[in-house]
């Protein structure tokens, strides 16, 4: 065994193997992977093996799609031979929310360039004649997934990855990981130790425990999933081609074709359960099955009889019963641990032999190039924080199982793990009838339903809350309004390096003076856009860093991992510490001048500035006049405990002026029709400053981590161009991946959008070719399966000078 490699994958599953042969493929040779058994000998080897296309996420779809194109051609390119058995797939849908949802995936579809189809009941019959089509409204037709057998693709990129020069160590169980001081790590195993530079945990089943030997934390459960397979049936063996693969909402199985026999696998709706009592299973482990529970997936599979006759008449030949990985969102960890760099998490899939490949490929590109070529902002184990406890993790991937099958609509989200993480207002808000989201634990206001009983009806269509976000953006517009936005992460950064240290890691300039504001963007070195901060200067060597929500681990380690070690900088997360309320609308200052003596006119306080004052009583509040909505306004930064007391003061001063209450939903039309930039939909690692139009933001005139790289995205000019587009929508508004089409081209995808109820448009923003985007004109945006006119807006639709900002 070695004693030292650049890299140790703890685990021979499919998604440690799969990300083995990735990192082989880019060139790094010195790669091994240490498995405690044989390779697959998890939950690999008993997997059904189905590849699905259909996903409702763009990133999720682009990992899905390269494993059904790479898993044909494996075979050939590693001489190790794999059954892939290209069926097709029918996603079946039964509602007309689902069909809207089949409508919004047939976009996708075409932006990840994969064939697929919506067709009606006839043409199901057609494709799957034994198919019982009661109750089915259309199905999403797939035509290029399918099945393969798990141990064959594991087994072929694990050949593959020993071709190119990776080492496997088989029945090497790992037993402990160490952080050496030198910044590397210790894998200590049964037959030795390895110190290396990256260590990856893909330890399936077992990835919490062999996190928590170095502090980490992995929130995946292990459920109980099975499938049970029939006896041959002569009328498959008669079939010229294979059956498509069906995906049923009404039985929430899947069903297709197994050795002419069936396979039904179901995901139950009640009653699933976690195995080995929520303890991982002993080390010996291996290759094993679970004992069945038939009885449990009984009414399940009933219905699955209901829908395929054929397979009520057919004698069940075996049940296979195993362990699945689940994460509390049912998408698998995949990216840097939180805290010292190169310990990666790859484990926690739960349609991983879809997953492997595209999960290994993109995680090669990340350890490897520092960034994979897609948004990895969804698969980043850092969108779990400390809220994530075991309980939660169960509870939470118990439900997210239970719905495999369920149609979750846009702002629709689990509703048990709530309430983790609450502002000191949660109580007056939510009796004012706020629907709240959870974002990285926060419990967020989306919107308010003032009427009793008016909780959200969740549609891929505007819905009930239509006309009272309309209310809430138009009193930010012509009054005032006030949101509770305490989820932001907030740092203090401070030591005589601050500045320099921020300034050497933000691509715009550092404020220069006390009280001063700046937007500021953390870049890759490549140029591509990591993370999106506000600066405010409240002492020459003492900052106040804000960034997004989700982003609270996220943006703590990008700046940690940027500090250099002669730098005198500190940095602390002070996100618990203060709550934070918006004071939004031109009576804005109307309503604070009435709760503080600070001089709040426009000379004594412009715009992107900051004071500490007392307001209502609460000694040092920080006010920070900027804000996401495009009106005069105010951020009040409020010791968490006094903020209930500022908040009371604010409504009650603004009673004179009917203040009203906002949402996040309303906040996204208002910063829609401002064209204010998201980070994570119009920001992210796949552009450059110059691709988001973002060069202001930039000044090139000083050093700073990415400035090479965008200088020469300058030069050569963007790859893609972000656009601000007004859509002739209908019913419903775009939610971001839509496909945009130019003369009957496909030439861009959007990235988010909201209607502006002030300037009374649908807009989007759209990343588009950039000969197309010059060429302006009249484009198409396919929103839930229809083509919808766009054009081009020049300027912000509302404020285009920021007039109202700056009154
Ligand atoms: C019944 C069933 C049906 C399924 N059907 C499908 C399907 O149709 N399609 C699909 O895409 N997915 C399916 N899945 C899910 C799929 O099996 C998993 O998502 C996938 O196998 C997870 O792969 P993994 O590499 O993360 O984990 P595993 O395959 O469990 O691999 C983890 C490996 O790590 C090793 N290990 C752990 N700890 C150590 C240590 N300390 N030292 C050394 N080695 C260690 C283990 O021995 C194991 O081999 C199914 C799962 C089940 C249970």
């Amino acid at each position: 065994m070695k004693t030292h490699a650049r890299v140790v994958v703890v685990g021979g599953g499919v998604m440690g193997v799969g990300l083995l042969y990735h990192l082989a493929l880019g060139g790094w040779r010195d790669v091994v992977l240490v498995e405690k058994a044989e390779l697959t000998s998890g939950s690999t080897w008993h997997a059904a093996g189905q590849c699905p296309l259909f996903n409702g996420s763009l990133n999720m779809t682009k990992v899905h799609q390269y494993g059904t194109q790479l898993y044909p051609k494996l075979g050939a390119l590693t001489g190790h031979q794999v059954s892939w058995h290209p069926c097709g797939g029918l996603r079946l849908a039964t509602t007309d929310e689902e069909v809207l949802w089949l409508k919004h995936v047939y976009g996708l579809s075409k932006l990840a360039g994969y064939e697929a189809h919506i067709v009606g009941p006839r043409e199901i019959a057609d494709l799957h004649p034994y198919l019982d089509t009661f109750g089915v409204k259309a199905a999403f037709l797939t035509v290029s997934d399918g099945h393969v057998a798990p141990a064959d693709v594991t087994l072929a990129m694990a050949a593959g990855a020993r071709q190119l020069g990776a080492e496997v160590y088989r029945h090497t169980r790992v037993t402990d990981i160490q952080h050496l001081p030198t910044g590397e790590w210790e894998v200590i195993t049964e037959a030795g130790t390895i110190v290396c530079e990256h260590v990856v945990n893909s330890a399936g089943s077992y990835c919490d425990v062999v996190a928590s030997w170095t502090g980490h934390r992995a929130p995946v459960a292990n459920l109980l999933h099975q499938y049970v397979i029939t006896e041959p049936l002569p009328q498959l063996r008669e079939l010229a081609q294979e059956l498509p693969v069906v995906r049923d909402p009404y039985s929430s199985c899947y069903l297709r074709e197994e050795g002419h026999g069936i396979l039904v696998g179901p995901y139950e709706t009640s009653t699933p359960h976690t195995c080995w009592q929520d303890q991982p299973p002993s080390w010996d482990f291996a290759s094993e099955l679970l004992p069945p529970e038939i009885e449990r997936i009984m009414p399940w599979l009933e219905k699955a009889s209901q829908r395929l006759p054929l397979f009520a008449a057919a004698g069940v030949k075996s049940v296979i019963a195993g362990a699945i990985t689940h994460t509390p969102d049912g998408v698998y960890l995949s990216g840097p641990a939180p805290g010292p760099r190169n310990y990666w998490m790859h484990c926690g899939a739960s349609i991983g032999i879809c997953q492997g490949a595209g999960a290994g490929k993109y995680l090669a590109q990340w350890m490897m190039n520092g960034q994979a070529e897609i948004n990895m902002r969804e698969f980043d184990p850092r969108r779990f924080g400390q809220w994530t406890t075991p309980q939660y993790t169960r509870t939470v991937a118990l439900e997210d199982y239970r719905r495999m099958y369920y149609c979750y609509k846009p702002g629709e989200q689990h509703e048990v793990g709530r309430g983790l993480r609450t502002s000191a207002l949660y109580e007056s808000l939510a009796a004012q009838g706020a629907q709240f989201s959870q974002v990285f634990g926060w419990e967020r206001p989306r919107w308010f339903a003032r009427k009793a009983g008016g909780a959200e009806q969740f549609s891929w269509v505007r819905s009930n809350w239509w006309s009272a976000v309309e209310q809430e953006a138009l009193a930010v517009r012509e009054r005032v309004g006030l949101m509770d936005l305490s989820a932001f992460s907030k740092y203090e950064v401070a030591g005589p390096d601050a500045e320099t240290f921020l300034a050497r890691i933000c691509a715009n300039r550092i404020p220069k003076r006390n009280g001063g504001i700046a937007l500021a963007h953390l870049l890759t070195a490549a140029g591509f856009i990591e993370s999106e901060l506000t600066v405010t200067r409240l002492a020459y060597d003492h900052y106040y860093v804000l960034s997004a929500a989700v982003a609270q681990l996220h943006d703590r380690d990008q700046m940690l991992s940027r500090k250099l070690p002669h730098e005198r900088v500190s940095i602390a997360d002070v996100t618990d510490q203060w709550g934070v309320v918006l004071l939004a609308g031109p009576r804005a200052r109307d309503v604070l001048g009435r709760t503080t003596t600070l001089d709040v006119a426009n000379s004594a306080f412009p715009w992107l500035t900051s004071q500490i004052a007392p307001v209502a009583g609460a000694p040092n509040v920080r006010l920070l006049r900027l804000n996401y909505v495009g009106e005069l306004g105010w951020e009040l930064h409020v010791p968490m405990q006094q903020m209930a007391h500022v908040f009371d003061a604010l409504m009650m001063a603004g009673r004179r002026h009917d203040i009203s209450l906002f949402g996040t939903y309303a906040m996204n039309s208002l910063r829609m029709e401002k064209a204010y930039r998201s980070w994570g939909t119009e920001l992210s690692n796949e552009v450059t400053m110059i691709e988001a139009d973002m060069e202001r933001f930039v000044d090139l005139g000083k050093e700073f981590i990415g400035r090479a790289a965008t200088l020469e995205s300058k030069r050569t000019g963007p790859r893609t161009l972000l656009t601000y587009l007004e859509v002739d929508a209908a019913d419903a508004d775009c939610l971001g991946s839509e496909p945009v089409y130019y003369a009957d081209r496909l030439v861009g995808i959007t990235t988010s959008g909201a209607y502006g109820f002030a300037v009374r448009k649908s807009l989007a923003f759209a990343y588009i070719d950039p000969a197309t985007a010059r060429a302006a004109g009249d484009f198409e945006i396919m929103i839930r399966g229809e083509r919808r006119a766009a054009r081009m807006v020049p300027q912000p639709a509302w404020d285009p000078n920021n007039e109202r900002l700056r009154a």
